[in-house]
């Protein structure tokens, strides 16, 4: 089969391969403590399921607007007025199947060939990957692991200094360091997109996931001087535990939007009736679910930090959000005789059950990425086979 030059470079998400790889090791009967997954351990609250149920009983069944249905959209624009001062209007928003989703909706509406597109490292596994399926081309740009990983825009100024760039994409808090960009900073980077044309897009998917002191520091608090080059997307995914619900949405510039919801009219239509009824529900819930949620993950950081310090060969710092550790693993490579992260994931899968997936999935090898949205039980077993371990399978079979 010749498959399109397009696809033919193409991997598949290395997070969702990290989860098929634990669940065949699991089928032959190895107890799994599995690191990997990016989603929430918790359920979704009752009352969006009920939402949900009573959408499917009265027949919310039957195909609904490309765009989302007229209450979610009016309802996320009127939560960011509320949280963020925004002026979004009900067409200043589009739903789609997923932030995934809706981020490949704008790759392929914004990005043509010749384009370049800035990514900060650590990267979410699929943005390069999107960029590339619009024709574009992704421009890396490096953090500092003693920054905590946090996009800096000096280091933009930079990479603008040395080409022209179409767009930036940021994602605070981040997937996979859970680095939170401040909101000075998130000023510095209004002040180069205004300066340069720059589009700016900010996946802020893990936002109520944030462990500093006080509100999130969102880029919506940029909008009113950046209207026409800022995009906000957005999940319910992480927030409410919604991950297979598939909903997820973006805010920004009207023509912009409609761009999007084009290509959706071709694609998946929109995503399901009943499940964007879920969503209008989740809107309507008081902040003090996700709070309590926040709190949960916020020990289950501090404990899976402080274990991880314990090992010898492991460096790892506090990130101020999301729900990932991104520890530095190369002391603990040598110590084991790994050379590359994916190796070493491949080791402690096959020696002491562990799933987590390797730092060169998110383009900076040396590293792990520890998903601790698991229960503080399993990340105590975990931690414990991580200190005790004295022995892991090499590649080849050696040792
Ligand atoms: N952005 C980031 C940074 C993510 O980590 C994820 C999920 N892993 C998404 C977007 C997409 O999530 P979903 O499609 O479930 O909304």
């Amino acid at each position: 089969m010749k498959l399109s030059r397009r696809v033919r470079e193409l991997t598949g998400s290395a997070t969702l391969q990290a989860k098929v790889d634990a669940e065949k090791v699991r089928r032959e009967g190895v107890d799994v403590i599995d690191f990997g997954p990016g989603e929430p351990d918790f359920h979704t609250p009752a009352a969006i399921k009920d939402a949900a149920k009573r959408a499917l009983d009265e027949n919310f069944t039957h195909y609904v607007e490309t765009a989302g249905i007229p209450e979610l959209r009016a309802g996320l624009a009127q939560r960011f007025r509320r949280d963020h001062g925004t002026d979004y209007a009900a067409e200043d928003v589009m739903v789609g199947c997923g932030g995934k989703n809706v981020l490949y909706l704008l790759a392929q509406s914004a990005f043509e060939p010749g384009d370049r597109v800035a990514i900060y490292a650590p990267y979410w596994v699929s943005f390069p990957d999107q960029v590339r399926l619009a024709g574009a081309e992704p421009v890396i740009l490096p953090t500092r692991e003693e920054d905590g990983f946090t996009a800096r825009a000096e280091v933009l100024e930079r990479a603008l200094s040395e080409g022209d760039l179409k767009a930036v994409i940021l994602n605070t808090p981040s997937n996979p360091a859970g680095a939170v960009i401040p909101s000075e900073e998130i000023g510095r980077f209004a002040d180069l997109a205004r300066r340069h044309d720059l589009l700016l897009i900010s996946d802020e998917t893990y936002e109520f996931f944030h462990y500093g002191q006080g509100p999130f520091a969102s880029f919506a608090g940029v909008a009113s001087r950046l209207r026409d080059q800022l995009v906000l997307v957005g999940s319910f995914s992480k927030s409410y535990a919604m991950t297979g619900w598939r909903v997820g949405y973006a805010l920004g510039p009207s023509s912009l939007i409609a761009a999007m919801t084009r290509i959706q009219s071709h694609d998946a239509s929109h995503t399901a009736s009943f499940a964007m009824k879920g969503a209008v529900e989740a809107l309507a819930l008081p902040l003090s679910v996700l709070a309590s949620m926040r709190e949960g993950y916020r020990r289950r950081r501090d404990l899976t930090v402080e274990g991880l310090k314990r090992v010898e060969g492991i460096r790892c710092l506090a990130p101020q959000g999301a729900y990932y550790v991104f520890p530095n693993m190369k002391g603990f490579m040598e110590r084991f005789g790994f050379t590359t992260s994916a190796e070493l994931a491949r080791g402690l899968l096959l020696g002491l059950g562990i799933s987590a997936v390797p730092g060169t999935a998110f383009g900076m090898d040396g590293h792990l990425r520890i998903s601790y949205a698991v229960s503080e039980e399993r990340i105590r077993e975990g931690l414990r086979r991580l200190q005790d371990c004295r022995d892991l399978p090499l590649p080849g079979g050696a040792r």
